[in-house]
């Protein structure tokens, strides 16, 4: 019988991308001691994700921004090169299309070089890892140079048949908890990103998945960060997406799981990478633009409800729950139906 990994498409690797030019750069806002303040966020070209360069998540298409000819010293020059762009900026959030500690994408003395650059300008520091990677060894060594630390683990969902079933994570979540405490036992603080709307789920399954997932975190994460998909290229749910199998999750189902979830206890946060665009989060398109806005302000910890925005959307909306309900499909029904 085929599995699920048959059906995700090979990956590829460009090696287009100049080995010592970052990804990408740029200042967002976050909060930090509930304060909101400037973010630099730099994106490294590492050689790539392990777990992607074996099979890799369903909805996962960053390898194809990796060279596998990146070498330390490029990582270094390109972590340089995003420190030019330092302008008072107090987080440095470090994401590697991958993980941060797996010593194969960044070696030890890079990982020590860029955090020792880095505990110089920022006040906190924030990276992502997948699990396996996390030690206390890894983490009091990255301590020693920042000790205003924050892991951040993508778990995508705490239901271990949809990390296997429809995310294919490659791992499960007695690892996220095992890494998880390690974390906190280390001093560190820590993020969680949770998927919105895995492929093969209803949109009232997704929004569902979601909640339970946050709740079952709810007393080791200091933050959980929810991700709606977006749809990336050469992944199985673009595949999914161009034919009309997947349609990624309404704005409104990402305003029901924060507002859930909002009162569990960890800061809860979402930035929807791709929200309003087609292959993002999205609604109607004419309300996309305020909600997006409103939960950016709700994630800031500027407003606390993002309840009373309005659009006649949302009444179609709570239409595909019900008949997503009754058909058991994750059809895209208004792209077969209108
Ligand atoms: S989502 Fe993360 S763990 Fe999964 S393939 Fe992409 S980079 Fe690797
Ligand atoms: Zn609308």
């Amino acid at each position: 019988m085929k599995k699920l990994e048959d059906y995700i498409p090979e990956r590829w690797i460009s090696d287009k991308g100049s080995v010592n030019e970052y990804i990408s750069c740029w200042t967002e806002k976050d909060a930090l001691d509930r304060e909101v303040v400037d973010a630099l966020v730099v994106i490294l070209r590492t050689s790539g994700c392990s777990w992607a360069r074996e099979k890799g998540c369903t909805m996962c298409g960053y390898l194809s921004d990796c060279n596998p000819n990146v070498k330390g010293k490029d990582l270094v020059a390109q972590m340089r090169k995003a420190l030019e762009k330092h302008q008072g900026q107090r987080i440095l959030k470090i994401f590697t299309s991958g993980s941060f500690l797996d010593e194969r994408e960044v070696p030890v003395d890079v990982r020590r070089e860029i955090l020792s650059m880095a505990s110089e300008i920022f006040d906190q520091v924030i990276f992502e890892t997948r699990p396996e990677y996390v030690s206390d060894e890894s983490l009091q060594d990255c301590l020693s140079h920042i000790p205003n630390l924050q892991v951040a683990l993508g778990l995508e969902s705490a239901n271990n048949v949809l990390l296997r079933d429809s995310i294919n994570k490659g791992f499960q979540f007695e690892d996220y908890q095992t890494a998880a405490n390690t974390v906190k036992e280390s001093g560190a603080t820590l993020k969680t990103y949770l998927l919105i709307k895995p492929p093969f789920l209803t949109e009232n399954e997704a929004i569902t998945d979601s909640i339970d997932s946050a709740r079952m975190i709810q007393g080791i994460s200091d933050v959980i960060s929810f991700n709606p998909v977006n749809v990336q290229k050469g992944t199985l749910v673009e595949r999914l997406w161009r034919r009309g199998e997947y349609r990624p999750p309404w704005l409104w189902s990402v305003v029901k799981v924060l507002e859930e979830s909002k009162d569990f206890g960890p800061r809860v946060v979402s930035v929807p990478s791709g929200g309003g665009k087609r292959g993002g989060a999205h609604n109607c398109f004419d309300c996309d633009g305020d909600i997006l806005s409103s939960i950016e302000k709700f994630s800031l910890g500027l407003r606390g409800s993002i309840e009373d925005v309005h659009c006649d959307c949302k009444e179609r909306w709570l239409d595909v729950l019900d008949l997503q309900g009754f058909t058991q499909s994750s059809v895209d029904l208004e792209k077969f139906y209108g």
